[in-house]
């Protein structure tokens, strides 16, 4: 398989053919923007199970932005070259995830399957989005890539996490293979255009402090969690995808919070007077999480930019906008 020549600096890389996975979920729709933006062709494959149109609804009025209903785990045939596939699809909030645990591990394990053929066949490179779930709860406070992980193969979880780290597998197997591979591990991101309804804290905690429902903290809140603004990510993955880094590479934020203090900052910049109550602690949900970014430091030049509390407020703007009456139907 001849390997393509490509410089360092993304954004010397115009025109490119790109196959995007996922591309009308949260992240897969930033990630979009950013590509049609610089220029490239974009050909967006999502089966809808947790995206949503309306997420790339702008983009679609352009010439150079595809939309394909297709679920990843059936085998899919692109016409014409592809110079990048980037596998973002699968559902990545726990509730989603768990609602149909035998298609979550099929599109993990198969749909990457699929998509690493499609690669093999067009000699595109392909990006992985693995997780920090495959360091399941980790028995280390900061996580670094040499960590193994410490996760559960039959709890409620591991249709993700085990679906996850088979993935990371198959990607280096067809690396041995000849196909190019880039892998990273993405740490808990939130930003605008999160489904208000997917079950994930920071979506849950915002929608709820807006529109007055109780604040539902899981457990005693003493979990941390490391939260990345969707713009810092994607600039990762764009520097890891345009990089030569082999193996994989974490990419999130650092700045390491308590549920309970990011129930008391959202009520904070909400102005929300709801309560606050406890539910239970979901099995196997992770005590720690934090990554070590020395990697993406050193091989991206790469860390976040945007504090917690600025996203948030970006965040906040776009559910409250969202959210206003009227609106909650036309964007569901
Ligand atoms: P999301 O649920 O908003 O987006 C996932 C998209 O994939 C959706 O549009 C969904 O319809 C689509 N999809 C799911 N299964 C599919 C299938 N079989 N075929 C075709 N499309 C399918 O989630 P997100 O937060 O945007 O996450 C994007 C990717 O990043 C996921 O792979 C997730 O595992 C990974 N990731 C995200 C986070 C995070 O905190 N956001 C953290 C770690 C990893
Ligand atoms: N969580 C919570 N209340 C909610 C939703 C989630 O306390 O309404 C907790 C959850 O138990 C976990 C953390 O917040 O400890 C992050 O959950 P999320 O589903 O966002 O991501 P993940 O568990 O995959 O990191």
């Amino acid at each position: 398989m001849p390997r393509k020549e490509r410089p360092q600096d993304p954004s010397a890389q115009t025109g490119r053919r790109i196959l995007l996975t996922g591309g009308a979920g949260f992240v897969g729709s930033h990630l979009a923007e950013r590509l049609v933006r610089e220029g490239h062709e974009v050909i967006c494959v999502d089966n809808l199970q947790t995206g949503r149109l309306a997420n790339v609804a702008p983009l679609m009025q352009g010439p150079r932005f595809r939309f394909l209903r297709h679920d990843i785990t059936q085998p899919l045939a692109i016409d014409g070259p592809l110079d990048e596939i980037w596998n973002l699809a699968c559902a990545a909030s726990p509730p989603l995830y768990q609602a149909d645990p035998l298609h979550t591990f099929r599109t993990c394990v198969q749909g990457s399957q699929n998509l690493l053929e499609l690669a093999r066949e067009t000699g595109a490179r392909i990006l992985q989005a693995s997780t920090s779930e495959v360091y399941g709860d980790p028995e280390v406070k900061l996580q670094a890539e040499s960590y193994k992980g410490s996760v559960n193969t039959w709890g409620p979880r591991a249709c993700y996490d085990e679906g996850k780290r088979a993935a990371e597998t198959l990607f280096y197997e067809y690396g041995r293979l000849g196909v190019e591979v880039r892998v990273a591990r993405i740490f808990n991101t939130y930003g605008p255009r999160m489904s208000p309804e997917d079950g994930r804290v920071v979506s849950n905690f915002v929608r709820q402090a807006l529109t007055g429902e109780a604040l539902t903290i899981y457990g005693e809140g003493q979990q941390t969690r490391s939260f990345c603004y969707v713009d810092d990510l994607v600039e990762g993955l764009a520097r890891l995808m345009a990089s030569d880094a082999n193996g994989p590479v974490n990419l999130g934020n650092p700045g390491e919070f308590t549920i309970r203090e990011l129930a008391d900052l959202v009520l904070e910049m909400t102005g929300s007077d709801s309560a606050v109550v406890q539910r239970p602690l979901p099995q196997d949900d992770p005590r720690q999480r934090r990554p070590d970014i020395g990697r993406a430091r050193e091989l991206l030049g790469w860390e976040p930019r945007v504090p917690l509390r600025e996203g948030l407020s970006r965040t906040i703007a776009q559910f409250r906008e969202e959210l206003a009456p009227g609106r909650r139907q036309a964007a569901q």
